[in-house]
């Protein structure tokens, strides 16, 4: 959300002015008696808040709290608005746009800077491409002061502004590296009264891959509007990702979900369209309380009819797997309560078979083969 993107612009020397976070129309009022003339900002992890209404100028106090009453709670993009940020308003000469971020495909990073900024960037590029200016850096090198100066000179930022946009450019150059960033955009970057460069907005997509070296960016998630399953299987230390689908997938290994989600795809064209509810990998330990702690994620998504259970005994062989079914069913008891349908195979499936089938769980079919299990768990999703 912009106030927090600000907050890490700040710690890193980017021109910002963070305003004041208010959850209440009454906590902005206090804002803006504290603050003057202020914006009220709706924070939603969406652009074009400005558009929808979003962000509104308030002479006093008052307007403060009736701009804070209308903005908080409205949708903006489907996100529902549970704060705003009450800023000092600035008077805005022009405005510019401004971007780091990761260009997979060149295997590089890439700015993007253009003196037409404010709206829509893509909308910029359709109807005045010339002015959209791609800067390629090398991740090797960087950005120095010398390809800072490169790039105010490629966007033509106004001579006036060259030594704060060069400071600028290195601030938020170190926001994007040293947050681990994979975005890092600025628009408007305003020039102010009196010629003063300001980042009056912010946006910061961190890279989920750096987290283990970031533990403070977690007061950063949204926890509200995070997918409740997902919180849950997050919690549980589990690779799961929420499907829109009726049949629940458990697999070890992430290439052979991936094809356990393909062949339930297609097996469901038989039966009336039912699709996987579900990515999901327990990895290689399979032992029976991670079992029980992905069948738990899996059975409370009420979209779930059945759960096809496949797994390729490797290291951990198929007996262990087994033992970890039937105990995550014991350690579930009555709050199981779909079809399981079990494809085992690989090191040691006999042993884990005949654990299977020695339980003889009412709940649990075993079929030997990949797509046989497949069809028999898409049927049961759709009786
Ligand atoms: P977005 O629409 O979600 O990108 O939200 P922005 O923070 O970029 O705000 C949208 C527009 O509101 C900006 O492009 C500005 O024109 C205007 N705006 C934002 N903050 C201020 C401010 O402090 N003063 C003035 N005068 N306008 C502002
Ligand atoms: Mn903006």
């Amino acid at each position: 959300m912009e106030y927090q993107a600000k907050q890490l612009f700040a710690k890193h020397g980017v021109a910002v002015t963070e305003g004041i976070v208010a959850n209440t129309p009454d906590e902005a009022r206090a804002a803006a008696e504290q603050l003057g003339v202020v914006v009220v900002k709706a924070q939603v992890k969406a652009g074009g808040r400005g558009k929808a209404g979003g962000v509104k100028l308030a002479k006093t106090p008052d307007e403060a709290h009736e701009h804070a009453s209308n903005i908080l709670g409205m949708e903006i993009k489907g996100l529902t608005v549970n704060r705003v940020l009450v800023a000092p308003a600035a008077s805005i000469q022009e405005e510019y746009y401004f971007s780091f971020l990761l260009d997979r495909a060149n295997r590089q990073y890439l700015c993007i800077a253009s003196v037409e900024g404010g709206v829509e960037i893509e909308e910029v590029a359709r109807t005045n491409p010339e002015a959209v200016r791609q800067i390629a850096i090398d991740p090797g090198t960087g950005v120095d002061e010398a390809k800072a100066r490169a790039i105010v000179a490629e966007a033509k930022f106004p001579e006036a502004l060259t030594d704060q946009a060069v400071q600028m450019i290195l601030a938020l150059w170190k926001v994007f590296v040293e947050e681990d960033a994979t975005l890092v955009e600025v628009n408007p970057l305003a020039r102010l009264e009196g010629d003063v460069l300001e980042a009056l907005d912010g946006k910061v997509s961190l890279d989920e891959n750096a987290e283990f070296r970031h533990s403070e960016h977690s007061e950063f998630e949204d926890k509200a509007a995070a997918d409740p399953l997902e919180a849950k299987a997050k919690e549980k230390g589990l690779n799961y990702v929420k499907l829109d689908g009726e049949v629940g997938i458990i697999g070890n290994g992430a290439g052979l979900v991936m094809s356990t989600l393909d062949v339930v795809a297609y097996a469901g064209e038989a039966h009336g369209g039912v699709k996987p509810a579900n990515f999901l990998d327990i990895g290689g330990g399979a032992s029976a309380q991670v079992m029980a702690d992905g069948l738990d994620v899996i059975l409370n998504d009420p979209q779930v009819k059945s759960v096809f259970v496949n797994v390729f005994g490797g290291i951990t062989s198929c007996d262990a797997v087994a033992n970890g079914i039937v105990g995550a069913l014991d350690i579930l008891g009555d709050e199981a309560t779909k079809p399981l349908v079990v494809r085992l195979d690989g090191n040691n499936v006999e042993e884990g078979r005949r654990i299977l089938a020695e339980r003889d769980h009412p709940l649990v079919t075993v079929v030997p083969t990949m797509d046989g299990a497949a069809d028999k768990a898409a049927e049961l999703a759709n009786a």
